[in-house]
């Protein structure tokens, strides 16, 4: 089960609605190449429905400077070769800065610079 995640920043007030951690649903091989945007030719999916080759897949959050904006992204890894697969930023296609969830975000607003992003759980998704 995944967490709703609500980040804000204490000093400009702009807060952020996110998906966060691992649901149900990503359990699926099918779900998570669809979440990449990836094809199934693309990853060795048959010894993944297996677990000849082990993954986990996730949904992490990251910091788009370009936009100013925090967003969830998908994120695989698969265990034995270390791949890791990952998106880019659903609106302006940049590079996201992965952060660390915990009480407190130990990161600049993206919007003000502040350093410090406030964290709250909000509920819970599959
Ligand atoms: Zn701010
Ligand atoms: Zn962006």
């Amino acid at each position: 089960m995944g967490a709703i995640i609500k980040i804000s920043c204490g000093n400009c007030k702009k807060e952020w609605t996110t998906n966060w951690g691992a649901g149900y649903l990503y359990g699926s091989v099918d779900v998570a190449i669809e979440a990449l945007g990836l094809k199934k030719e693309d990853l060795p999916t048959d010894k993944m429905k297996t677990m000849e080759e082990p993954w986990v897949f996730e949904n992490k959050i990251g910091i788009c400077d370009k936009c100013q904006s925090v967003q969830s992204f998908p994120y695989l890894k698969l265990i034995n070769s270390g791949k890791e697969y990952y998106t880019k930023c659903e609106v302006c296609g940049n590079d996201l800065r992965e952060i660390e969830i915990d009480d407190k975000i130990e990161e600049k607003c993206p919007v003000c610079g502040n350093f410090g992003l406030d964290v709250e759980r909000t509920g819970y998704w599959d």
